[in-house]
């Protein structure tokens, strides 16, 4: 029987890889998966409870329920410094279905889709779902990890649709300022391509670099993608949105149906509660992950690693080319020597080669206990190669 060749040639996961093994490995630290290690605050569990029990079990509209988007409008304007009506915001399955339903509502087979490396796997696996082709810009260290108006120009051709941007990066922690992304919105209205900007870790920032794209530039010719599960920790209920230009409205909103017909209801309440409710919880979580940011490059410091200051996200991007050893084959034997699990920069990208990601939503004794293995290891290794 056939199936599906494109398909089964996805590439698999270089960070699934590492996780199945560490899995494997009791008591392993795992400091690879990118997941809040807090719980959903309580306020938010009890909106859902409340919810089910009140009846809200059924199914909603497709684009989610209109409480639900009223309160985006304005969680929209007040903290991302934007405009936008209700009717172009739908609640999705996570920022990963606000991305696919973007991304499908765009692209045709052939196109090509300009996306970031080191980036966020999935979106590529999305490109070669939709049988378009994944065209990469780079994101280097001597230019801050954020994207060059330079780096992309050689790289649009006839049937360039789209360029996708990712600030607070996964898995670099680099944010884009006010004139690069300026730059950005307008290199893209002027080359006539969609833009696509990821910003499910909008809340997630260390200092006041961040902006919406939508904030500075043409909202009806950006995709603003956003999720409950970092800024929330509610990464299991799946509920995400994305605020599209008016013209792909009725296309996105047309996918949800046979995708996912509607997001859980319960769970679109719990959104409510968390967008309505107190936001200490919000300033608690993101001051853990900087304390955690500079805990951890004080200690790679000591040991003579560098790692990228993260202005937002919650990850450690850290050069490991010290060691000699491939990212792989560097996350392989920190496993199996030491017990650590990261991800390999390669999982990110070619131009990930010499570093590793680590989590810092990992708790902070398990985390600094990590980081001093992965010195202890990169110090074990050096003489050898010396
Ligand atoms: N975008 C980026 C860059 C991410 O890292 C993630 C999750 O890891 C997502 C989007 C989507 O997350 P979710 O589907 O849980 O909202």
């Amino acid at each position: 029987m056939h199936t599906s060749p494109a398909i089964d040639a996805l590439p698999r996961s270089g960070i699934r890889e590492i996780m199945e093994l560490a899995d494997q490995i009791p008591d392993a630290i795992v400091l690879g998966a990118g997941e809040p290690n807090f719980a959903t605050p309580e306020h938010i569990r009890r909106a859902a409870a409340a919810a089910a029990e009140a009846g809200h079990t059924k199914y909603t509209p497709n684009l989610g329920i209109p409480a639900l988007r009223a309160v985006l409008v304005d969680k929209l304007r007040d903290r991302n410094g934007y405009a936008v009506t209700a009717d172009r915001i739908i609640v999705t399955n996570g920022g990963v279905e606000a991305l696919f339903t973007s991304m499908t509502a765009i692209l045709e087979p052939g196109d090509e889709i300009l996306l970031p490396d080191p980036g966020w796997p999935n979106t590529t696996a999305m490109a070669h779902i939709l049988r378009a082709t994944p065209i990469y810009f780079p994101l280097a260290a001597e230019h801050g990890f954020v994207p060059r108006i330079e780096d992309l120009e050689p790289l649009v051709t006839a049937k360039t649709r789209a360029l996708l941007i990712n600030s607070p990066s996964n898995p670099l922690g680099s944010v884009i300022d006010r004139s690069r992304m300026r730059e950005l919105v307008a290199f893209a209205e002027a080359r006539n391509l969609w833009l696509i900007s990821d910003e499910c870790y909008d809340e997630i920032v260390f200092d006041d670099r961040f902006v919406s794209a939508a904030a500075v530039g043409n909202p009806e010719r950006i995709f603003s993608v956003y999720t409950f599960s970092k800024t929330y920790a509610m990464t299991g209920w799946r509920v995400g949105y994305v605020a599209v230009p008016s013209i792909a409205a009725p296309l996105v909103a047309k996918l949800q149906e046979p995708i996912t017909s509607c997001i859980n209801a319960p769970a679109q309440h719990a959104a409510i509660a968390a967008i309505t409710g107190p936001q200490e919880c919000v300033r608690e979580m993101r001051d853990a992950y900087r304390d955690r940011r500079d805990g951890v490059a004080t200690r790679f410091a000591r040991g003579g690693i560098g790692v990228h200051p993260a202005a937002g996200a919650f990850y450690a991007w850290a050069d490991i080319s010290a060691s000699g050893r491939s990212s792989r084959d560097f996350a392989l034997a920190l496993l199996r020597e030491r017990q650590v699990a990261v991800a390999p920069g390669t999982a990110f990208g070619v131009r990930g080669e010499g570093y590793v990601r680590l989590s810092l939503a990992t708790a902070s004794d398990r985390l600094y206990e990590g980081v001093d293995r992965i010195v202890e290891f990169v110090q074990a290794h050096r003489p050898a190669l010396a």
